[in-house]
This record gives structure tokens, C-alpha cells and sequence, in this order.
């Protein structure tokens, strides 16, 4: 469904409609499924995974199977606070896996830091300048290019709504700094991690962290640069790093 019809929802009036199937509004702290978010359908429709085995059957929803979906409709901030309701919905040996992958991830990204450090030097250079249609980061001395980046956008960390945002999820940012995030998303529904799935979600500067430490390990990138926005932290993942001469 398009972004662009509205609902007048009795929590926070006139919205955007949004679709989700019943188990989720009943019980949102399970399993959602849909496709990924796109800059024209940011709240996509949304089922549990009892009506996704349904899904599967057909690959989409058809006159076969649509029978068995019952839609409600949400007003996309219902919506999203649903959602993130279901963040912390892994228990048992689940959550055991999701904590070994994050402490894993972030044991790798401490070396990869520490090795791209001590190769460039990174924080030596007086100015750093990013290109978001080249998805280039640059840093230089003196109006002198020092270390070309190649680079993705993974996220960003707001310290005013104390909140993570996914880059594939920010569609003010040029397509080709979140072009690769993508993987990042479908690693995280291969593995069903949450954290990786939902676009949105309360947060702290360590949940940057360990977002990107993620998004090192599935892109296989160098290392991260934090660096510092009007409200926060925005997270890159150095894919390659080159001297400017
Ligand atoms: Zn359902
Ligand atoms: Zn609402």
C-alpha cells in the first residue's frame, strides 16, 4: 500500500494507513514479516509467521491464499511502536544466539579498528568530507586528499529521541551510501534477528556500535567511522581505504 492514504487514528489522529495482519495486532511481541521498507511504501504490510507459511505456499499474496489474511489497519506510529514492541521478543537459546553474534561482531570490529588505525591513521588528519553520490569518504590536510574511503552509510544514533536508525531505512540519504545495507536487512531476517530487521528503535551510542560491528561482518567491510551530527552519531562502514597519492 502506498504512503500516501490516511487514517484518523484516536491515538495520534490523522496518519498514514498501514496493514497488518490480526495475530500482530493482537500480539505484536512475535515475528514480523514483510518486505523490506522502500522510500514509497516505508510501513510495507505486515504478517505473523502462522500467515506466512501461507505466504510461502504461493511465494505472494493471491486470490489463493489472501482468503486465510486478515488485514487491520494500523496508523503507521501504531504501527512502528507495535513493531518495535517485538524487538526483544527472542528468548532462550534464540537470544543466546543473537548475544554471540553481537559479541563476536565486536570482537572482530575492535581488531579491524585497530589495524586500520595503526595502516592510516585515520584520526590524524585535520578534516574529514564525505560524497554521498560517490559514497566516498575523504579525509585531507590543507585542501590536500590524504585517504580515500569507499563507503556505505549503516546507521545513525540520535541523542535527542535516543533512538537507532537504520541508513536503508533513511531515505534522505543518497541510494548509493545505502545501496549494500540491504544484505545487512536479509542477513537479519536469514538469521531472524530482530535488531536487524526493524528500521527504527530506542537506543543508545553502544547500539551504533554494535549495529555496525554487524554490518562489518556481513559486508565484509574494514573497519567504522563514527562520526559526530547535529543530534548524535552517524555510523559509515569503510568497505576500502586507499592513499590519495
Ligand atoms: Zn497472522
Ligand atoms: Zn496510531
Amino acid at each position: 500500500m502506498s504512503d500516501d492514504s490516511k487514517v484518523s487514528c484516536a491515538a495520534h489522529g490523522e496518519a498514514y494507513t498501514t496493514y497488518v495482519c490480526e495475530h500482530l495486532v493482537n500480539n505484536p511481541v512475535q515475528r514480523w514479516h514483510s518486505a523490506a521498507p522502500s522510500e514509497d511504501n516505508r510501513w510495507p504490510d505486515a504478517w505473523c509467521s502462522k500467515c506466512n507459511v501461507e505466504f510461502l505456499k504461493q511465494g505472494e499474496w493471491n486470490e489463493r491464499n489472501e482468503k486465510g489474511l486478515v488485514p487491520k489497519i494500523l496508523c503507521h506510529i501504531c504501527y512502528e511502536s507495535a513493531q518495535v514492541r517485538s524487538l526483544n521478543r527472542l528468548s532462550g537459546a534464540a537470544a543466546q544466539t543473537w548475544d554471540e553474534f553481537v559479541d563476536n561482531s565486536s570482537a572482530v570490529l575492535q581488531k579491524k579498528q585497530a589495524l586500520l588505525e595503526e595502516t592510516f591513521q585515520l584520526g590524524s588528519h585535520k578534516r574529514w568530507d564525505w560524497d554521498q553520490d560517490k559514497a566516498q569518504l575523504v579525509f585531507s590536510n590543507d585542501g590536500v586528499a590524504a585517504l580515500l574511503c569507499d563507503i556505505a552509510f549503516v546507521g545513525s544514533v540520535s541523542t535527542k529521541s535516543n533512538t537507532w536508525l537504520w541508513s536503508w531505512a533513511n531515505f534522505s540519504l543518497s541510494a548509493a551510501v545505502r545501496a549494500s545495507m540491504g544484505k545487512v536487512r536479509e542477513f537479519g531476517e536469514e538469521r531472524d534477528f530482530p535488531k536487524l530487521i526493524i528500521p527504527k528503535w530506542p537506543a543508545e551510542e553502544v547500539d551504533g556500535w554494535e549495529m555496525s560491528s554487524a554490518a562489518v561482518e556481513v559486508l565484509g567491510a574494514r573497519g567504522v567511522y563514527r562520526t559526530p551530527s547535529q543530534n548524535g552519531f552517524t555510523f559509515l562502514a569503510i568497505l576500502n581505504v586507499r592513499r590519495a597519492q
